[in-house]
């Protein structure tokens, strides 16, 4: 399918973009299983080589069963381009390493997954990239913070664990008035439930590992923007650097793209009645949902998103021990920092994800010791109360 892709919705883009049948008229994408590609003649080998004719060199940068999960994911996002990497880790890596040189500035929401972080601060740093970081929802911290070697702007949205919602069109805004570029990691919306781009977003990035799979078996990730923007930048570093993703997985991705939509529609539901249900328990003293009216950016996100997501946050009474009990006592729930699979997981952000910090950053962040953060998964949501009840 390549023609009118404009005019196909979502759903139906996630099952047929990026199809290209080969000879054998098969039905199902094919995996290709090859790391290289045979030419007709060395007339033809130096064409490829040169960049005259499209076509398959080598599988660390081009592959059919690769390009289908990217043209697919493309076509949901609405980019120009994907290029698809072996991990969400490696697609921020290519992203820096494709578009930042040494002097350069990077100014990050201080909410965003720890290896991030660690990656912005341990890595880049070293090289001599340096990395500001603010409150996701200050708009005037991220003004303030721009500086004139500031190229790049970072954020997930919402974030983890609160699930504080940025306003990605005003974020763009400030971005293009500064000309930097605006990267939003998209991981917990997925396109079903959020476009950064049509939002202004220059990039968006993805672990493919958490919704796009939704079922837990693959690494993987992707960046996506305009051709022009990743088309060589970042494509070289994957090209020469090897930030590849491996056919296997892109197969696994792109059959879960397929179902990407119901499944984030069925993750909301489950999640939005948990979160009802968890702010009537007397055992819970706050719950961190963008679906709940009282959340403060309950307005925002019902205009940017098409639905409130998978993730959920509460606060017990009690504290640590009274979070750790709770955590003990459920049996359904998968106790793992993973999150965007059918199986619903349960953590204490405090003692795992947000370990390092010593108390008082702790708690300027929120992340209280009786936090719990839960991503719902597509079990029956009154099983999953009963599991979560005092017994
Ligand atoms: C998991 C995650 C990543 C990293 O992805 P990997 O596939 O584990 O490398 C990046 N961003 C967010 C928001 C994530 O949840």
């Amino acid at each position: 399918m390549t023609q009118n892709k404009d005019n196909y919705s979502l759903q139906t883009l996630a099952i047929r973009a990026g199809q290209h049948r080969t000879v054998e008229s098969e039905h199902s994408e094919p995996i290709f299983t090859t790391s290289s590609f045979v030419f007709r003649n060395a007339a033809q080998a130096a064409a490829r080589f040169a960049d005259e004719e499209p076509g398959n060199i080598y599988s660390r940068f081009t592959n059919p069963t690769v390009r289908t999960f990217e043209e697919r994911l493309a076509a949901l996002e609405g980019a120009e381009r994907c290029i698809a990497t072996s991990s969400g880790m490696s697609a921020i890596l290519s992203t820096c390493l494709g578009l930042l040189k040494q002097g350069d500035h990077i100014v990050s929401s201080r909410s965003i997954f720890g290896t991030t972080v660690g990656l912005f601060n341990n890595i880049l740093g070293k090289f001599g990239i340096e990395t500001s970081f603010v409150a996701l929802t200050d708009l005037a911290a991220w003004e303030a913070a721009i500086r004139a070697e500031t190229k790049l702007m970072f954020l997930e949205t919402p974030s983890n664990p609160l699930t504080e919602v940025a306003d990605i069109q005003a974020l763009a805004e400030l971005a293009h008035a500064n000309d930097c570029l605006l990267v939003v990691d998209n991981c917990f919306c997925t396109p079903v439930l959020q476009k950064p781009l049509e939002l202004g977003a220059d990039l968006v990035i993805h672990s493919a590992t958490k919704y796009l799979d939704g079922q837990g078996r693959c690494v993987g990730g992707a960046v996506l923007g305009k051709e022009s923007l990743i088309g060589e930048s970042v494509f070289g570093i994957l090209r020469t650097g090897g930030t590849t993703m491996s056919p296997f997985n892109a197969w696994v991705f792109l059959k879960g793209l397929e179902t990407l939509s119901i499944r984030m529609k069925a993750h909301c539901e489950n999640a939005q009645k948990l979160a009802d249900w968890l702010q009537q328990q007397s055992f819970v003293q706050h719950v961190y949902y963008p679906g709940l009216s009282d959340h403060p950016q309950h307005q925002l996100a019902s205009r940017q998103q098409t639905g409130y997501g998978g993730v959920v946050s509460f606060e017990v009474v009690g504290g640590k021990e009274a979070a750790w009990k709770l955590i003990d006592n459920t049996c359904i729930f998968s106790i793992t920092a993973n999150l965007g699979d059918t199986k619903s997981t349960i953590t204490h952000p405090g003692t795992t994800t947000h370990w390092r910090l010593t108390k008082a950053e702790r708690e300027q962040a929120g992340i209280t010791d009786g936090l719990i953060r839960i991503s719902v998964g597509l079990e029956d949501v009154e099983d999953l109360k009963k599991d979560l009840s005092p017994s």
